[in-house]
């Protein structure tokens, strides 16, 4: 059982390495971010991607899941999470989500944003709330995390935040339940599964040195998905827009480390409730 099992710490010269990995993740969305335009389609971003994880020595992660051969997932409107990068077009107004994943010296970074394409001027006033709330999520949900505390209080947060947006913001939100976040270390997913909702069970408690991908994935109507025919592309089952956002960060007995925000989650940790807590390379 989860509960009972002792999560893994990794040591800090492990997480030194996992941040390398986490950076390069960082400064690969960063640079998309630039990248993201009406016109674009989502393998030029594929490509960008892999190039600038490739030629600073890291592995595109994605492409050791077996059967999958991006380095990106791109995820457009009612695309949930494991959109395949092509052809298609980006258009103003777009919501795009991207996730990507790096593996440097043999640890892994694994991260995600989303975006509307052609920026907040386009976009349409319920996709801007989504976002803005999906990301708060994230940063809630990883500050309930501290050592000695239970995994399980990173779904509890995510929950709570979500129903503060939705009240404050006057829409529904639904918390998607079929995908999860998970622990990660030298693989990009290992156990335990980290849910973005309540459950009954408080996981296993947390420990320092764990690292985790928290990852909520937020939509503007059904909790429930389906997967295309491709069999990789997640859509909501009622054609409603989602949201995804996504760090990979490290639990310390000091506060908390987010290896893939390029600043570490200095700027946003504390207005979250937790305190920034880096290893000095
Ligand atoms: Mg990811
Ligand atoms: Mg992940």
């Amino acid at each position: 059982m989860f509960g009972r099992r002792r999560l893994p710490g990794r040591t800090d010269e492990q997480l030194l390495l996992m941040r390398e990995a986490g950076l390069l993740v960082a400064r690969t969305l960063d640079l998309l971010s630039t990248e993201i335009r009406p016109g674009v389609t989502t393998l030029d971003l594929d490509r960008v991607a892999e190039d600038f994880i490739r030629s600073h020595g890291g592995i595109p992660n994605f492409q050791l899941v077996p059967g999958y051969a991006h380095t990106l997932c791109t995820s457009v409107n009612e695309e949930v999470v494991h959109g395949i990068p092509g052809g298609r077009v980006l258009r103003d107004g777009d919501l795009l989500s991207i996730d990507c994943g790096a593996e440097v010296r043999g640890w892994n970074g694994d991260a995600a944003f989303s975006v509307v394409v052609g920026g907040p001027d386009v976009a349409r006033p319920e996709d801007r709330d989504l976002i803005a709330a999906t990301e708060a999520s994230l940063w809630a949900g990883m500050a309930a995390m501290r050592v000695g505390g239970r995994l399980y209080a990173v779904g509890d947060a995510v929950e709570a935040s979500i129903s503060a947006a939705a009240a404050r913001d006057g829409r529904e939100y639904g918390i998607v339940e079929d995908y999860v976040g998970h622990g990660i270390g030298p693989k990009m997913h290992l156990d335990p599964q980290i849910p973005n909702y309540a459950v009954r069970d408080a996981g296993p408690k947390l420990v320092d040195g764990f690292t985790g991908a928290i990852e909520p994935m937020i939509t503007l109507g059904s909790t429930e998905t389906r997967v295309l025919d491709d069999d990789w592309t997640v859509v909501t089952s009622d054609g409603s827009r989602a949201c995804h956002f996504e760090h990979t960060v490290a639990v310390r007995a000091s506060g908390l480390w987010v290896l893939t925000a390029l600043d570490g989650g200095e700027a946003l940790l504390e207005a979250a409730g937790a305190a920034y807590a880096p290893i000095a390379a």
